[in-house]
């Protein structure tokens, strides 16, 4: 598999790691969390990338009917 060359979308370095993430989802209203996400993480700012690929299994799973492995509360603030 080829993989493109990353280029950061905030600051435009090309220096990425490897990394796992995770990372919350509002669907339909309620959020959920998604961890251990294969993210590529920008050296220079820290900020995550996902594939396309791993975008659209994430949808699929949290849209799907794949169980979740555990549940948390989470508590909402409001920046006002
Ligand atoms: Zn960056």
């Amino acid at each position: 598999m080829v993989t493109r060359m990353f280029r950061c979308d905030t600051c435009g370095a090309n220096e990425s790691e490897k990394r796992l993430v995770s990372e919350s989802f509002l669907i339909d209203g309620k959020p959920v969390l998604v961890e251990g996400i294969p993210a590529r993480a920008c050296l220079r700012c820290g900020e995550t990338v996902f594939s396309r690929g791993t975008t659209k299994k994430i949808r699929r799973t949290v849209h799907g009917h794949a169980q979740p492995r555990r549940s948390v509360q989470v508590d909402v603030f409001e920046y006002a």
